[in-house]
């Protein structure tokens, strides 16, 4: 079983695949919960260059770069992991990559999304939760755990409007995949909607 965690920054996707880890290994499952970009020690080496070298990567680079990430997690994490009939819970895959470059409107959604599914050989969550909210309140929310929001992308209210969108679209797309809930409800009532839509699916 396959669980991925959506949605713009702050707006606590950390914290519920943690919750939903723990209920699954009191359940007496194996978890492995993972992140992208920086799931590998490969991939730690990508976010960096991602994340701090953010303006100055071309934007076909930086695509690939993600999907570089992507790949390489896939292969030696992912698969395996589920080939193995664990359940992994990931916060942000190929989503994250449309929603963001999308926003960012240099690269198409489709082609980030050929690529993302080229590069990791078509593999799709069995769930995606999309945590929604709006970019005012998330960015309070980082600002009182004094995290930064999006780096480089503080001043740029539009932009994470703009992904908050894109989020949007891709659950209107796909909406047999994703649950979208609203992320400024409690975290314990957050937690239970995920278990209703991830329960029925444990074998
Ligand atoms: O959630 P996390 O802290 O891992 O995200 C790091 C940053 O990477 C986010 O602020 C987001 O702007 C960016 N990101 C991105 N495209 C992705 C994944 C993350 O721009 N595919
Ligand atoms: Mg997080």
């Amino acid at each position: 079983l396959f669980v991925t965690f959506e949605g713009g920054d702050g707006v606590g996707k950390t914290t519920q695949a943690a919750l939903l880890e723990a209920w699954l290994r009191d359940a007496g499952r194996t978890v492995v919960r993972t992140r992208e970009p920086g799931g590998t020690e490969v991939g730690v080496l990508i976010r960096d260059i991602v994340l701090h070298h953010r303006g100055e990567v071309a934007p076909r680079a930086e695509a690939l770069l993600y999907a570089a990430d992507r790949a390489h997690h896939v292969e030696t994490l992912v698969r395996p992991a589920l080939a193995r009939g664990e359940v992994v819970i990931q916060d942000r895959y190929l989503d994250s990559s449309v929603a963001y470059q999308g926003a960012g409107r240099v690269l198409g959604r489709d082609e980030v999304r050929e690529l993302s599914l080229w590069a990791t050989g078509g593999l799709l969550p069995d769930v995606t939760v999309l945590l929604d909210l709006d970019p005012a309140s998330a960015r309070a929310r980082l600002e009182a755990d004094e995290k930064p929001f999006d780096r480089l992308e503080a001043e740029k209210e539009h932009f994470h409007a703009r992904v908050r969108e894109e989020f949007l679209a891709l659950a209107a797309a796909e909406p047999e995949r994703f649950l979208v809930l609203d992320a400024a409800l409690p975290p314990d009532a957050l937690a239970a909607a995920v278990r209703a839509r991830v329960e029925p699916l444990l074998a």
